[in-house]
């Protein structure tokens, strides 16, 4: 039987945000722990669901923080935010209220890959995310206070023995007071036994000016969960009249800029009013400083592994000696002074990271107005969950964001979502939503993380995924939004929009597919280089964007097509499916070669450096130190995406007939 739950009076009350109503004796459905970008997502996916859900995070003024780049997006993120506001979530209509700079990275190739990413002006994006949480979310309480431990209980004295059977029942705050709930969700980013470092100076903290989180840490530990131990760093910030901004290379935002929710035909600002980012580049004088200081650099020194993908300047300087490095300048907001260099993370001492920035052009007399840090933390092996992001051990508790070994806002909002989601569901009594790597990227980092879990902070490209063909941008509320709405996470407005645009769609499709003619009939009306040839084609496959033939440029000469131009948007899209028809049809024929192949036995002394190899150098190093036998074992390898495995198989085979 379950123990009663016990309730001790409190500060509680006092702190709880939201004016609704509130109690010390009300039971919960969910409670989320944080209030960064996974927790914010995943309280407001549970209470979207229907659940009474409390978030409990320590400050109020940090929710929705930003604790390092003031950006959003990018390739592979990008799709992830796509994917979030496909299932309702809140992230992308935030990010199209809230940004100074919008800009699709990628453009010049396929919209497949296209990266949507947005600088945001650092103080809107909190405040709008915390008015839409403390004030449009019906369902939700706040409040204010550390979690210090888990009420975890033992459902019968059969199972007593089995931590498997345990059950999380609710939260025991710093005060001592119990909040009881039917499932929790853990979002505690860096805070798990986190400290700092700047230079030889270490300070117990979640991150620069926030408390660390110790009880949960060791709770965390206590319930045999495998934990392991990461680092990540953020860059000094700079005063932005201190820049000189005429040596840097200026990069202007989209015109138009595009939105990143589905719900948004556009962005709160005009192309003009975007702010500049600029670029600059680093000097042999700065890795002359970060040489010489390695020995009062003590974050530099961890073996602890940090971010492959987001480095710190010591980490690139010690890589790739001699190399110049790139620093975006980024400005952090309309009514912001600071500047933030993106590329210059770095945990040297304070006085020393003037020396590093006074290296740089355009930086000689920048003053720093916050020097950059490093920050470890504990993380729990992701293959401890469930592919729900529940804990196989422990019911009723969830895990979502860094804490599962991720880096990113947007990882950590793609699986808040999906926490969000499901420990409502679990409450609520009703079906769970698993996503498969088929049918999203978020699919592809759940899988990644529960079955191959990560030794370094993972995050998203669009090269993870063996299927990025077809999982688009364009096309993720054609492939989720329906899938929320059955689970009950999407509004029905957003559903009979995502329905009207999929029949207009399916409409245009078909129309272009039957309109068939003669090759020679097709040159002739489109005033191209005659053809002879009399076969027919049909004009879904005539629509050649490279060769300047739209939909736009047959409606001219076949009428029936003049209505597939009147809406923008499905125009576009229509343009995005011709191109991608043929290609994802190849695409999944190649995946079915290589699940027929997962046995095939690679070559001894398999030359992982080849040129002529097309891998990342992470993949080479890997797989040179693993030497997988077979195809199967290779895939296995964390960081080795599907798609390099497809061309390990293809030149593994041609090495063997040479
Ligand atoms: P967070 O955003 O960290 O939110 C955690 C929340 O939990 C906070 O609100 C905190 O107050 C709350 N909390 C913690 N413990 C408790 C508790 N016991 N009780 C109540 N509330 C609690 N990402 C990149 O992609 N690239 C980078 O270069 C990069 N650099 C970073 C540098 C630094 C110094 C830091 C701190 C982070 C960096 N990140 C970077 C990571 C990025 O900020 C995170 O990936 C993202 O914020 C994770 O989101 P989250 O929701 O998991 O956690």
């Amino acid at each position: 039987m379950f123990s009663s739950p016990k309730y001790y009076t409190s500060k509680l009350t006092k702190n709880l945000i939201s004016n609704r109503w509130f109690s010390i004796g009300k039971l919960y459905d969910v409670i989320v722990i944080g209030g960064g970008h996974a927790g914010s997502e995943a309280c407001a996916a549970a209470a979207r669901m229907g659940a009474k859900t409390l978030l409990i995070t320590h400050k109020k003024e940090t929710v929705g923080e930003m604790s390092c780049n003031p950006s959003f997006g990018g390739i592979g993120k990008g799709h992830l935010i796509r994917e979030v506001d496909a299932l309702d979530g809140i992230c992308g209509k935030i990010c199209d209220i809230s940004g100074i700079q919008y800009k699709i990275l990628n453009r010049r190739k396929g919209p497949a890959v296209w990266g949507y990413r947005a600088q945001m002006d650092r103080k809107l994006y909190k405040k709008n995310m915390q008015n839409e949480l403390f004030n449009n979310t019906p369902n939700l309480d706040v409040l204010v206070g550390g979690v210090e431990d888990l009420v975890v209980e033992q459902p019968n004295e059969e199972d007593a023995l089995q931590i498997s059977s345990l059950i999380c029942r609710g939260v025991i705050m710093d005060d001592g007071t119990k909040v009881q709930s039917k499932s929790v969700v853990i979002t505690t980013g860096t805070f798990l036994n986190g400290h700092i470092n700047i230079g030889l100076t270490i300070i117990p903290a979640g991150r620069i000016g926030d408390k660390p989180a110790i009880g949960l840490a060791k709770t965390l530990s206590s319930l045999g969960l495998r934990m392991g131990r990461l680092k990540t760093g953020t860059p000094p910030r700079l005063k932005a009249d201190t820049i000189d901004y005429n040596i840097c290379e200026v990069q202007e935002g989209d015109d138009p800029p595009l939105p990143f929710s589905f719900m948004n035909e556009e962005v709160w600002i005009k192309a003009k009013d975007q702010l500049n980012c600029h670029i600059t580049y680093t000097t042999p004088a700065l890795e002359k400083i970060v040489k010489d200081n390695l020995h009062v650099n003590r974050h530099v020194m961890e073996e602890i592994r940090g971010p492959r993908y987001c480095p710190s300047i010591e980490s690139k300087v010690l890589k790739f000696s001699g190399r110049s490095h790139q620093v975006w300048l980024e400005p952090e907001g309309f009514d912001s002074d600071l500047v933030y260099p993106n590329g210059l993370s770095c945990t040297l001492p304070a006085e020393l990271q003037v020396d590093l920035i006074h290296s740089i052009p355009g930086l000689e007399k920048a003053e720093i107005a916050r020097p950059g840090y490093g920050v470890e933390y504990d993380y729990v092996d992701p293959r401890e969950l469930k592919t729900t992001l529940e804990l196989k051990k422990v019911g009723g508790l969830f895990l979502a964001g860094q804490i599962n070994g991720t880096t990113g806002y947007e990882e950590a909002a793609a699986q808040g979502i999906v926490a969000g989601i499901n420990s409502a569901a679990l409450a609520l009594n009703r079906s769970p939503l698993v996503l498969s790597r088929t049918e999203c990227y978020i699919g592809v980092l759940i899988d990644d993380l529960t079955t191959l879990g990560t030794n370094e902070p993972y995050r998203m490209f669009t090269c993870r995924s063996e299927f990025r063909l077809t999982l688009r941008p364009d096309n993720a509320d054609q492939r989720l939004t329906g899938r929320g709405y059955e689970v009950g996470c999407v509004s029905k407005e957003r559903y009979d929009k995502m329905k009207k645009v999929s029949e207009e769609l399916a409409n245009g499709i078909a129309l272009l597919k039957e309109t068939s003619k003669p090759c020679s009939h097709w040159s002739k009306l489109l005033s191209a280089t005659p053809v002879k040839s009399h076969a027919m084609k049909r004009a879904f496959d005539i629509v050649d964007l490279n060769r300047g033939i739209t939909i736009e440029r047959l409606a001219e000469v076949v009428p029936e097509f003049k209505p597939l131009t009147e809406n923008k948007e499905i125009l576009n899209r229509l343009h995005i499916e011709t191109i991608y028809e043929f290609v994802s049809k190849e695409q999944m024929q190649e995946i079915e070669l290589l699940k027929r192949d997962e046995s095939y036995k690679l070559p001894e002394n398999l030359d992982y450096n080849s040129s002529k190899l097309q891998l990342k150098f992470e993949e080479r190093e890997k797989l040179a130190a693993v030497q997988p036998q077979t195809i199967a074992a290779a895939s296995r390898i964390p960081g080795v995406t599907p798609t390099s495995i497809i061309r390990l198989l293809q030149f593994a085979r041609k090495e063997e007939t040479i």
